[in-house]
């Protein structure tokens, strides 16, 4: 990729590292979302042209990366900058609310108190999933303003929420009909689910638009149930398979709330003090799941293959990142917190350095060598990992089939070519790496999904 910086870029750029002005930051993800279910990577089945406006008006990440390919510990992963193993967040976490383990530590700073330590508002719009303990809830955690749920998914049909809280939850799996909260509190909702996000997310920036803030807009979307509203259903009629219809209207709700939150910004003259991320918590799930389209790659979310950790990424800075361009070598959602640490002139406790770097010296072309030389997945009670190289080579080793295999993505993305017979060294040396980064990982502390029985 080769950028030509524009003077402009570099006077934008210029006013931020003098710290006259600490840009904004907004975070969208979206849950379980295919690669290849945007219009930016290509789709024309799910049009999604507010979502694509980020990659047009900005940078599309070809290669942009989660740390894990299930939804707790991949947040946890962006939301400390730090690969989650290091602290032993290792797999999606009790949603038990009197469980006083299961949550991110709290000696682990993430991003909400980082940017609040300079002055930043925060403020989260969705799904948590980050422990479910009052000890642990989004209040806790340096945001100011919470507004959404504390389980791993949720309903989307006001109608359906008939819990008035996760104490109250009285059977497994209805932690998805609870009421959502306003910080502590409880309150009603009579739309559907998505829309109600994107609303709390306009005013969230309406109310904030003078102050330095962060919105970390956690959509659900399209995680299951599979529940979608009459008005995007039907813009998917020619859709015949009914589950995949429901998958793209979900998608196609995110779509316009992104459209509201972005024309927002527009108006209120703060597209080019915001960064603004797009990106899916982990590759999207298989067809009797959700029905997402992970084209070109191999499988789905809860493996290491592409399919699992390979994600829609995006990020649009109007003025001080290039408008319309990829960026190919491999970045992570690790990147988000070490960019804006960054731009903010944060102080990072250098007892838990970043994994993630600043992304804007790579994008505006000041430097040319890759972000990471290595990225490295470990999913500790399946044992499936995998490392990557900034050159393309990716080992894969799953114990329970016996999998050990080189892949080159640079001519085989869909990682169907294994190398490692021909190239035994390099897959050798490949091992010997994610083994002592494996070295590095905590062992989980807390009980996993599915293990309360209310
Ligand atoms: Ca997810």
């Amino acid at each position: 990729m080769k950028i030509l910086l524009p003077v402009f870029l570099l006077l934008a750029q210029t006013v931020y590292l003098l710290g006259a002005e600490k840009p904004n930051l907004i975070i969208i993800m979206t849950d379980d979302h295919g690669y290849a279910d945007v219009g930016f990577n290509g789709s024309t089945e799910i049009p999604t042209p507010h979502i694509d406006r980020i990659a047009q008006e900005g940078v599309r990440f070809t290669s942009g990366y989660v740390t894990y390919p299930v939804c707790g510990p991949s947040r946890a992963g962006l939301l400390t900058g730090r690969y989650q193993g290091r602290f032993g967040f290792r797999r999606n976490p009790t949603l038990n609310p009197f469980d006083p383990l299961a949550g991110l530590p709290l000696e682990e700073p993430i991003i909400s108190e980082i940017l609040g330590s300079v002055g930043y508002h925060s403020g989260i719009i969705g799904k948590w999933h980050m422990g479910t303990h009052p000890r642990f809830r989004p209040n806790k955690r340096g945001f100011d303003e919470f507004f959404g749920f504390l389980s791993g998914g949720h309903d989307y049909f006001p109608e359906n929420l008939t819990y008035p809280d996760i104490e109250s939850v009285d059977r497994a799996g209805r932690w998805y009909n609870t009421k959502l909260l306003r910080n502590e509190k409880r309150v009603e909702i009579d739309e559907y689910l998505t829309d109600e996000l994107s609303k709390e997310a306009v005013k969230f920036v309406q109310r904030n638009q003078r102050k330095p803030f962060f919105l970390y807009l956690a959509y659900n979307a399209p995680h299951t149930p599979m529940q979608a509203s009459e008005k995007y259903l039907k813009r998917f009629a020619h859709i015949e398979d009914e589950h995949r219809r429901t998958y793209a209207a979900m998608v196609s709700s995110v779509d316009d709330g992104v459209g509201m939150l972005l024309d927002t910004l527009d108006a209120l003259n703060l597209s080019e003090k915001t960064l603004v991320f797009f990106l899916s918590d982990n590759g999207g799930a298989a067809y009797r799941i959700n029905a997402a389209n992970n084209a070109p790659f191999r499988s789905f979310k809860g493996q290491v293959f592409e399919g699992g950790v390979r994600v829609p990424f995006a990020l649009r800075w109007k003025g001080a990142v290039p408008a319309g361009v990829d960026y190919n070598y491999p970045i992570s959602a690790l990147d988000i917190l070490g960019t804006i640490a960054d731009l903010a002139g944060v102080n990072i406790d250098p007892t838990r350095p970043l994994d993630g770097v600043n992304l804007i010296p790579y994008i505006n072309g000041e430097r040319n060598d890759p972000p990471h030389e290595r990225l490295y997945w470990h999913m500790y009670d399946r044992d499936r990992s995998a490392i990557l190289t900034s050159g393309g080579d990716k080992l894969v080793i799953m114990p329970e089939d016996g999998t050990r295999a080189l892949y080159n993505l640079n001519n085989d993305l869909g990682e169907t070519h294994d190398l490692s017979s021909q190239k035994r060294q390099k897959t050798d040396a490949l091992e010997a790496e994610l083994e002592t980064w494996k070295a590095q990982m905590k062992p989980p502390f807390y009980d996993g999904l599915g293990t309360w029985q209310p």
